[in-house]
């Protein structure tokens, strides 16, 4: 069977990283979160004060910035410079900061040269906002995800309630808005949707019945790349 390469986009909290690790786990392939990365570095940045309009400090904490997934009780935990940073970077002040971080063309060159590395023999899923459109632009298969705002805000509430991280829906909402604004906005590799991506809005899907349609997209692309 031939590894092919499985981009999904979409905006904030629309089910990508769920969509992604479903379809990576039944096909057996490797599955990356670039938000994770992006976040990471986002974290690096507020604890060592890098200043994101210091150009020269911005490459200096590239330089130092070592990231890396391993795989712990069938979850992918991140790695920041050796420390496990995976419940870190899911809080709410990461988020309230990342997409600022993420606009910066440095920041955007370092971790798309990471992410095109680690997807270089393909078998891989990876999910973001510019995986169809930059980092893998011939993915064989590319998935453009959305859902109603406010199904998005609910399903990130409970995931933060299930993490035992303490939000406010408003407060949830008001950050994916802008999020979402930033990220389709900034001039570097903005989210939009890649021309020959499947559009699915999975507002009134369960996920089996998501895992379900893009599995047979997949297997569809695999034939292909096989025939
Ligand atoms: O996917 P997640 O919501 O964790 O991503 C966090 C942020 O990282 C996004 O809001 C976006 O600003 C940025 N990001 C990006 N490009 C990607 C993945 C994430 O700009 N490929």
């Amino acid at each position: 069977m031939s590894n092919i390469t499985i981009a999904i986009d979409g905006h904030s909290s629309c089910g990508k990283s769920t969509l992604a690790k479903d379809l990576a786990r039944a096909l057996d392939y490797v599955y990356v979160d670039s938000g994770a990365m992006y976040r990471a570095v986002t974290l690096f940045f507020l604890e060592n004060e890098v200043d994101p309009i210091d150009a020269p400090a911005v490459d200096k904490a590239l330089d130092a910035i070592d990231i890396r997934f391993e795989k712990m009780d069938g979850q992918n935990h991140t790695f920041l410079n050796g420390e496990n940073v995976e419940e870190e970077i899911r809080k709410m002040y990461i988020s309230d900061y990342v997409s600022p971080v993420a606009a910066i063309p440095n920041v955007r060159r370092a971790l798309v040269q990471q992410q095109r590395d680690l997807g270089k023999d393909g078998g891989i899923v990876m999910d973001g906002r510019d995986i169809g459109t930059v980092v893998f632009p011939d993915a064989e298969l590319k998935i453009f995800l959305t859902a109603d705002l406010d199904i998005r805000t609910r399903r990130r509430f409970e995931e933060l309630m299930q993490k035992n991280i303490p939000s406010d829906l408003a407060l949830v909402k008001q950050n994916l808005l802008e999020r979402d604004h930033i990220d389709s906005t900034r001039s570097d590799s903005p989210l939009k949707k890649a021309e020959d991506a499947v559009v699915i809005d999975n507002s009134r899907l369960n996920r089996e019945d998501q895992l379900k349609k893009v599995y047979l997209l997949a297997k569809e692309r695999i034939l292909k790349t096989t025939a």
